[in-house]
């Protein structure tokens, strides 16, 4: 109830007293003598008597023998006296009822009293606590704008209340607010009372503060914001960081130490079991670290140390995880690999790091190093076991003839042999190119129709001295993962231009030859070196196609097509090799200068007794058919395929029912005869 109410509510039950109104306003308005009085007064005109009178707590008053008492307190009375005994009804009615209105008004006033003074109290009590306290309080409605923001507010963030009250309390983020929103909401979830953010200052200033919140609710507990008191951490905050630097990272480096490496690699194993992807430890030993120490001091050392750091960092990913485990002993985890073998290749990268001197204070000093390589999950499931392993597997690289970079193993034997043999080929791959050890075949691509040979694929071959014959789909993959690709590729470019020219030289009509474009070397020095070797063996462009996957086109579309359209330009050839095994839809490929579709391998097997490949095969051709693209079927086996092919309305065949790849002699006299293949 409002005073107003109150006081009207008053007035009305005193309506029919003259002096009602000034009852009430004397009982509202005034206190102690001034009361006393103005009721004494008031008493006298209702009672028409001077004789009537208010006592108010006088509780040594002279009684007289006639005096009537009405109490409106136990020490608070209206009393009327000298008339002798003579008192009408009417004079006791009024004095009753004088008596009644006053303690009623009394009481009122009562409660009013105690409520103004509750919240005079309470608004006296915030403002001066929440200006004497060191800390920030501010309080903002639930949408975050900010309420109230006190003295403490004001020295910690610059901003002074004018300022800031009305503001969204976004404003004093350091920067991505729905980052940290969902810090808060976190926190929330986890009923948290205080977290440690980041907050910004009038001057731009960020700094660290410990904020903690409660809710702001209103008289009837409905919660309508929230209540913050920030306090700033920052100075503890650097300490904690410099004491968390000493315990975590290894001064002369600056890397991770031990604990730290165990912590990461923890974590991110967690993260590796969820992606159920591989990760892989490396334990690396510096070979002849010591005697460089014991000879040439220990600041060398050290700085020799810092630099091997430095070298082994810029090899490796942003997200791998590189340690200090010790003097000359580091370790590297490698996370979220594709393929466990990757890790060897990873050891290699980092052992020819080494392969260049070090140059220290006029010294030119080589080190080696020894690797050890446990892959998670096969050789342990922590970092502790993991580093164990690779431990064991560094001490096998260490045992091993010391190349003059270092070595490498693996804990996992099968991985060692896995990995011999790919040096194995690797090394015999080098070797190859300069010892003549491939050869090319090429393979017939026959028209349906007339069963004519209208075309070729070329096909790499490699005769190793010791181990015979070794296939293209054993070798390319290493190749392209060395980078070895590039040189065979070209060696394949020029001996089938060569070729080409042979051929056109002793009067073969023009027909297209293929070869196998891997994808790294599908980049914008492409068109050039094929312009070039066209040149060069002075062969017209309508000879060459090229055989592309699927795989290419995924990479930057725009880019890829800009390739395409300048190959294409000068009239090369493109097909789009093992066609179906990929994600591309037929109209994405329109986009694309490819020329002939080439259904893989795959599909053609099935045919016919799969339906399934038989439906794919058949979509295939009739969409190409309506993109306009050519089709040609490889490996093609038999009759059956054939028949089946030749009524879906397919272009061109290649496979074993006509020819295997076959030597470029043989070759040669098939086209001399102009062989058509029929089928009887
Ligand atoms: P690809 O491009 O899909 O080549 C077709 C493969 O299918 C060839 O195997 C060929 O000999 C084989 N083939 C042809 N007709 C039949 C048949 O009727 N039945 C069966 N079962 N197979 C048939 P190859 O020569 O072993 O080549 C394998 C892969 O190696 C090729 O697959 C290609 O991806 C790659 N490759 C071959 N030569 C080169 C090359 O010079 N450069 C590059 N980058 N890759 C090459
Ligand atoms: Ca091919
Ligand atoms: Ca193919």
């Amino acid at each position: 109830m409002q005073l107003t109410d109150m006081i009207n509510g008053v007035k009305k039950d005193v309506h029919h007293l003259a002096l009602g109104a000034e009852l009430g306003d004397a009982v509202l308005r005034l206190q102690g003598d001034a009361l006393e009085s103005e009721l004494n007064r008031i008493a006298k005109a209702v009672l028409g008597t001077g004789d009537a009178a208010f006592v108010l707590a006088h509780a040594s008053m002279p009684e007289k023998h006639d005096t009537v008492r009405q109490f409106v307190s136990p020490e608070t009375f209206y009393m009327l006296s000298g008339k002798k005994n003579a008192y009408t009804d009417e004079d006791l009615t009024k004095l009753a009822f004088l008596a009644e209105m006053t303690e009623k008004l009394f009481s009122s006033r009562a409660k009013l009293d105690h409520r103004l003074h509750e919240s005079l109290q309470a608004q006296l009590l915030q403002s001066q606590v929440l200006d004497q306290i060191h800390e920030s309080v501010i309080t903002m409605d639930l949408a975050g704008f900010i309420l109230s923001w006190n003295a403490g507010a004001e020295s910690l963030f610059g901003y002074t209340a004018n300022e800031a009250i009305g503001q969204n309390i976004l404003f004093l983020y350091e920067n991505d607010a729905v980052d940290e929103l969902r810090q808060f909401d976190l926190f929330l979830e986890q009923g948290g009372r205080e977290m440690e953010v980041r907050r910004r200052k009038k001057s731009g200033e960020i700094f660290w503060a410990s904020l903690s919140l409660s809710p702001l609710c209103d008289a009837s507990s409905q919660e309508i914001g929230m209540i913050g008191y920030l306090s700033d951490i920052t100075d503890r905050k650097l300490a904690e960081e410099r004491i968390n630097h000493l315990a975590y990272y290894d001064p002369l480096t600056d890397l991770p130490n031990r604990t730290l490496f165990k912590k990461l690699i923890d974590k991110a194993l967690l993260q590796s079991q969820r992606d159920n992807t591989i990760c892989s430890l490396l334990f690396i030993d510096l070979n002849r670290f010591k005697p460089i120490n014991d000879t040439l001091g220990h600041q060398i050392g050290d700085k020799l140390l810092k630099q091997v750091a430095e070298r082994f960092r810029l090899a490796l990913r942003d997200n791998d995880v590189i340690a200090r485990l010790g003097s000359d002993e580091f370790a590297i985890g490698l996370l979220g690999i594709n393929q466990d073998f990757h890790a060897g290749l990873v050891a290699q990268k980092l052992l020819s790091t080494l392969d260049l001197a070090f140059s220290i204070d006029g010294h030119e000093l080589r080190i080696g190093a020894s690797i050890g390589v446990s892959v998670y999950p096969q050789d342990g499931i922590d970092a502790d076991q993991l580093l164990q392993k690779a431990d064991i597997a560094m001490c096998k690289a260490k045992r091993e003839v010391e190349r003059s970079s270092g070595s490498y193993a693996f804990y996992n034997q099968e991985m060692n042999r896995t990995i011999a043999g790919r040096l194995y080929l690797e090394s015999g791959l080098r070797r190859a190119l300069h010892h003549e050890e491939f050869f090319l075949q090429y393979q017939p691509k026959i028209d349906m129709k007339s069963g004519k040979i209208i075309g070729a694929e070329a096909l790499i071959r490699w005769t190793h001295p010791k181990k015979g014959t070794i296939s293209p789909t054993e070798f390319i993959p290493v190749a392209e993962e060395t980078g070895l690709i590039l040189h065979i590729d070209d060696w394949v470019l020029e001996t089938t231009c060569a070729q080409a020219r042979m051929w056109q030289e002793s009067g073969v009509p023009a027909f297209r030859i293929a070869v196998n474009i891997s994808a790294k070397e599908f980049t914008s020095a492409l068109p050039e070196r094929i312009r070039r070797a066209l040149a060069f063996h002075q062969i017209p462009a309508c000879w060459l196609e090229l055989e592309i996957t699927e795989s290419m086109l995924m990479h930057s579309a725009e880019g890829v097509i800009g390739i395409m359209d300048e190959i294409t330009g000068f009239g090369v050839t493109l097909a789009l090799d093992d066609f179906g095994t990929g994600y591309s839809s037929l109209s994405y490929l329109k986009r694309f200068p490819i020329a002939t579709l080439k259904i893989d391998r795959s599909f053609i097997q099935g045919i016919p007794q799969d339906t399934n490949d038989c439906a794919i095969a058949s979509a295939i051709i009739s969409m190409a058919k309506q993109l306009r693209h050519k089709v040609i079927a490889e490996g093609v086996e038999s009759r059956e395929q054939f028949d089946f092919l030749k009524q879906a309305g397919c272009d061109e065949v290649q496979g074993y029912l006509f020819s295997r790849p076959i030597d470029a002699d043989k070759f040669s006299e098939m086209l001399k005869k102009d062989f058509h293949f029929t089928l009887s």
